[in-house]
């Protein structure tokens, strides 16, 4: 019954070959919903920030020193040789330090507070010890007192909502007082690869099969991103099993991302049924490789029907998926979690274009003398996912452009 219904749809809604900007503008209109939660900072390793965050302390708390060594009035160490009397020692944590008088000095350690009256360091290294005296070797150097504040004020806002949290921003995080924050929730995209040659690596191959490996390099992709990958088991080619797996997917998680079957084969069944059953946003983007991707929703859920050749699952991801997960994460446009990021690169060798298409050719970029580089090392058949490890980049060739020997280029350098 829906058939007719659904083809009339189609042919006024979906779009085909569509352009990368048009691709991701369109997947942008059907977002998932996103929610938030308050987690410990303990856990928030690789999420996406949901508020900003301001600081509940001045950073540092107090002026301390940023070397172990002596604190001292700089007017007393002008003549090297001179001698002052220890008055007692400031230890990071310790009790409050007496203060220092004309002639005195107290030892002090890193990060420990500054006695009255002091106003600069000596280093260790620039002292001796004599009794209960020291004899002031090298400058005084008031530059070696980390002011109060000096880095960050009370209620300054230092990381912004949307922010993907890594290593210096989980430290940052704990520096400002927070022990548990807003993030994101992690989008529950489920990973399903189709093909009756596939079979889990590690299994026995007969003959015809391959080792099933599109969904393992997905689902990084999705854990990177700030996502939770959920894995299905592989579909094989029959519209039963898809349309029930498509069913479970849809209902489970927040997602759907399934690889091969997009393309125009009798078994390519993703695109058969998105067609038929599905709500088809486009089908084919104007990139290479990649080309056959397409979007729409199955049962309400976002689907991405990614292209089976290893590579082309890859560069969609990266060029299509990915800023779509951040549109709907609301990840900040700069801080946001990212797979690549945009550089120019000179090209050493020729690197043939693509009449009509965005051609994201894999190469290795490089520091060169004055800029970087970008060269080829291995074949570079959509087919051969070893060219993803070989190689840390992808050109952007406008379509029917050719890059030739000492072009600069833009291309994305794949973190
Ligand atoms: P398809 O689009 O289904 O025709 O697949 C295109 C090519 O990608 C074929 O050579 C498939 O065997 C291969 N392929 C499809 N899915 C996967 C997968 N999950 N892992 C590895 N190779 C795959
Ligand atoms: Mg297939």
């Amino acid at each position: 019954m829906g058939r007719t219904l659904q083809l009339d749809h189609h042919s006024t809604g979906m779009e085909a070959s569509v352009t990368l900007q048009r691709a991701i503008e369109l997947t942008c209109h059907s977002p998932f919903e996103r929610r938030t939660e308050e987690i410990p900072l303990g856990d928030a390793h690789g999420r996406v920030l949901a508020e900003h965050l301001t600081s509940k302390v001045d950073d540092p708390r107090f002026d301390n020193s940023a070397m172990d060594g002596w604190a001292v009035r700089a007017a007393d160490c002008e003549i090297e040789g001179s001698t002052l009397s220890i008055t007692g020692t400031s230890k990071a944590g310790g009790e409050t330090p007496a203060a220092v008088g004309s002639g005195e000095t107290c030892r002090i350690m890193t990060g420990a507070p500054i006695p009255e009256g002091a106003d600069a360091i000596v280093m260790v290294e620039d002292s001796e010890e004599v009794g209960n005296t020291v004899r002031i070797l090298g400058p005084a150097r008031p530059g070696y007192i980390r002011k109060r504040a000096e880095n960050l004020r009370v209620g300054q806002e230092a990381l912004q909502k949307g922010s993907h949290l890594g290593p210096a921003e989980l430290s940052l995080a704990a520096t400002m007082g927070h022990g548990e924050i807003e993030v994101v929730v992690r989008p529950k995209v489920a990973v399903i690869s189709t093909g009756d040659e596939l079979v889990p690596p590690g299994a026995e191959l007969a003959a015809g099969q391959i080792h099933e490996s599109n969904s393992y390099g997905v689902a990084a992709l999705i854990e990177r991103m700030g996502g939770q990958a959920v894995h299905y088991d592989v579909v094989h080619d029959t519209i039963n099993g898809l349309r029930e797996t498509l069913d479970s997917a849809a209902r489970e998680c927040d997602a759907i991302l399934t690889s091969g079957g997009v393309s125009m084969g009798k078994w390519d069944l993703v695109r058969r049924l998105m067609e038929d059953e599905g709500e088809l946003s486009f089908w084919r983007v104007r990139i290479r490789p990649g080309g056959p991707p397409l979007f729409g929703t199955w049962k309400g859920t976002p689907l991405f029907g990614l292209p089976g050749n290893p590579v082309s699952s890859h560069v969609v991801f990266i060029s299509l998926v990915s800023p779509w997960l951040s549109h709907c994460m609301e990840a900040h446009p700069e801080n946001g979690p990212t797979l690549a990021d945009k550089v120019k690169v000179k090209l050493v060798e020729r690197i043939k274009g693509a009449p009509g298409k965005l051609c994201m050719r894999r190469v290795r970029i490089e520091a060169g003398e004055n800029e970087l580089t970008a060269s080829v090392h291995t074949h570079q058949g959509s087919g051969n996912i070893h060219s993803m490890v070989a190689h840390n980049g992808l050109t952007l060739l406008p379509p029917g452009t050719e890059g030739n020997p000492g072009d600069i280029i833009d291309a994305l350098w794949l973190r």
